[in-house]
Order: structure tokens, then sequence, then C-alpha cells
């Protein structure tokens, strides 16, 4: 196992029968040697900087039907909200105030904020705040209307690509295709976006096959951030009582990726923290070097429901950062409130 984790860190990659067999037969004493190796690289890299994103989740409608998602469109039970342009300032000067220097607008895909409106947010708050950088993560759009927010200032876009593994897309993913997804994050690069793509751990009937295939594609597309977060039933969804995965699988892929791609941006998602109270702080010992505190309206929060469980649903904007820095610091890193651009990227 020490042979395989040590070709995975001088060559940055490993062909699929060694992944899987990595991904297959880790125990504990090699998981904390791969775990060293990330810690190590990451270290070099960023130091023991955690860059911190302000999330402001803007609408929860969406016209998607993701099998494992609580704000799916056919889940009548979710109670469905938006923020007006206003309301979405508002979060990021409030968000500047504490100190946040990058901001994520995220939502379903929702057709009510049309490419119109989006522009108008990304120009206002550019212009409200043009030492930020801005993130989007809105869902699939057309190469045309990703070029329209770039050039109105979005920095970076967040698509989970969620499987790269074609029948699991497919079961998961209704009227969806895993081959216009791969080409909304190809078509991103193009522009000149940082890109975030990504993948759910521990679907059910998912294989370590799967994974590697996820890896492959990865090392392939070379995104800037990927997000790597557990699968968590949501109790109003096909899946509800379903196995969640674990906070182990998680941590392996980080430190996997982590080796792979030394400069990724690599988030400590709010998931892995909501599945285990101590999955943040897993992730970031296994090199992961982002988290994402939630800037949204706190009367809206728990609406915003992906799943089960969700932290972080009732503390305030300044609470929620004060409590992520404590945990952060506890386990000897510290949290960074700049932009954060990835190391390689500059604006075209
Ligand atoms: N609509 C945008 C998109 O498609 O990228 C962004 C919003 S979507 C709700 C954000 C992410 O939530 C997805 O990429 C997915 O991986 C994650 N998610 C949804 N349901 C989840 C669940 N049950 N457990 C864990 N993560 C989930």
């Amino acid at each position: 196992m020490k042979t395989v984790i040590d070709k995975l860190c001088d060559n940055q990659s490993l062909n699929r029968e060694e992944f899987e067999y990595l991904l297959d037969n880790i125990d504990d004493k090699s998981l904390e040697y791969l775990r060293e190796k990330a810690d190590e690289v990451r270290i070099r890299e960023y130091g023991r900087s955690v860059y911190t994103r302000g999330i402001i989740e803007f609408t929860n409608y969406c016209k998607q039907n993701c099998v494992y998602c609580g704000i799916r469109h056919d889940n009548k039970k979710a109670d469905r909200y938006r923020l007006s342009a206003e309301e979405i300032l508002d979060c990021c000067d409030a968000g500047y105030k504490l100190g946040y220097r990058t901001f994520v607008l995220q939502g379903g895909e929702d057709p009510y904020y049309t490419d119109e409106k989006i522009i108008e947010v990304i120009r206002a708050i550019k212009k409200a705040l043009p030492d930020c950088a801005l993130t989007l993560s809105l869902g699939e759009k057309s190469f045309n209307s990703l070029k329209q927010y770039y050039e109105a200032g979005a920095d970076r876009y967040l698509l989970r690509h969620e499987t790269a593994a074609l029948v699991l897309y497919k079961k998961y993913h209704p009227n969806m295709s895993l081959e216009s997804r791969k080409q909304c994050l190809w078509n991103l690069k193009k522009i000149g976006y940082q890109v975030g793509a990504g993948f759910l751990v521990g679907l059910p009937k998912q294989t370590t096959k799967d994974y590697v295939e996820d890896l492959m594609f990865l090392k392939k597309l070379q995104p800037e951030m990927i997000g790597i977060g557990p699968f968590i039933a949501h109790d109003n969804t096909p899946l509800e009582g379903e196995v969640n995965g674990s906070v182990r699988q998680v941590v392996t892929l980080l430190a996997i990726v982590r080796l792979m791609l030394p400069k990724v941006l690599l988030p400590a998602t709010t998931a892995l923290g909501s599945v285990d109270p101590i999955g943040r702080e897993q992730g970031i010992r296994f090199g992961a070097n982002v988290v994402m505190p939630n800037l949204s309206p706190t009367n809206v929060r728990a609406k915003y429901a992906l799943y089960n469980g969700k932290i972080c649903v009732s503390d305030e904007a300044a609470q929620c950062r004060k409590h992520i820095e404590g945990k952060v610091s506890d386990i000897g890193y510290s949290l960074d409130m700049s932009r954060g651009d990835h190391k390689n990227w500059r604006r075209l």
C-alpha cells in the first residue's frame, strides 16, 4: 500500500487498477500515511491557511429533479423562497463587514432569475465591493450566458459533475445528461473562470469503480476547485432512510485529490460537518483548505435543506464565522479571509 501512495505522490496520478486497489484496501495505518502526505503537500502549497467563502443561498426553487436533493422540483413539501437583488447585496455587505472577500451565490436552477437579473446582481456586487471575488453556483447554463456573467465580473463557478459514472449519473439525474454537465465545465474553463467540479460520496449503489471514474475525469479537467461531500439522505426524497456517505470515504478521496492536484482549492464541506460534528476538521487534516460559512439571512437558512441535519441553520453570520474560526484554530490551522484565488489563475 505504501508503494502505491508513494507512487501517487511522485506521479500525481495512478492507473485505474492502482486507484481501485488503494480505495478498496486502505487500512488505518495507510490512511494515516496518506493523510500525512496530503497535509505536507497542502502546507507546501498553501501553508496552514484555510480560505473562507461566504455562501448566500438565494433561491431554493429548482426545475431539476436530482433524486437525492431536498430542493428537487418534485419535493412538494419544500418551503420555497427567493431573495431579491437587494437582499443578496445586503448579505454581501454584512459579510464584507465581517471580513469576507469572497462570496458564493448558490441556488437551485430557477428560471425566475433571467440572465438579465443575474447580470444586474453581479454588476451591483462588483461595483459595491470591487476587491471581492464572486463565485456563482447556478447549475447548467449555456456558453453564452456563462460568458456574459464572466464579462459582468463573476470570477468563479461551482458545478459539481456529481458523478462521472454514466450509469449512476443517469439513475440519479432524470432528464439530465452527464455529457452536457461535463461540456458546461469545459465551457467554463474556456471562458476563463476558476472552475469547481466535484462529486458526491456514498450514494446508494456507488462503487469504487465509480470513484475511479471521478478521479480520472478530474485529472483530465484540472479544475481549480473540487467539492467532495458525503451524500446525506433527505426525508422528502426517494432516498429517504438510505445510509449516508461516511467521513472516512470522503477524507480518503480528499487526500487522494490533494496529491493528484497539489494546488487545488479543496473545501471541507458543510455536508462533511453535518454527518459528523468534527467532519470539517477531519477534512482539513486530510488536505482540504477552504470552508464556506453561511451568509444567507437566518429566516431562510433552514429552507435551503438539501439533506437532513444541515449544520449552521440557526447561527447568525457572525456566530457562524466565529464558530468555524475556533474549530480551525483548535486543530492548528488559521482562517484566511482574503480572496484566496487559485495560484495559477489570472483573469483573461
Ligand atoms: N443548482 C446548482 C447545481 O446544480 O450545481 C447548485 C445547487 S445544488 C443544490 C448544490 C449541491 O448540493 C449539488 O452539487 C449536490 O452535490 C449537493 N447536494 C444536493 N443534495 C444533496 C444530498 N442529499 N447530500 C449531499 N449533497 C447534496
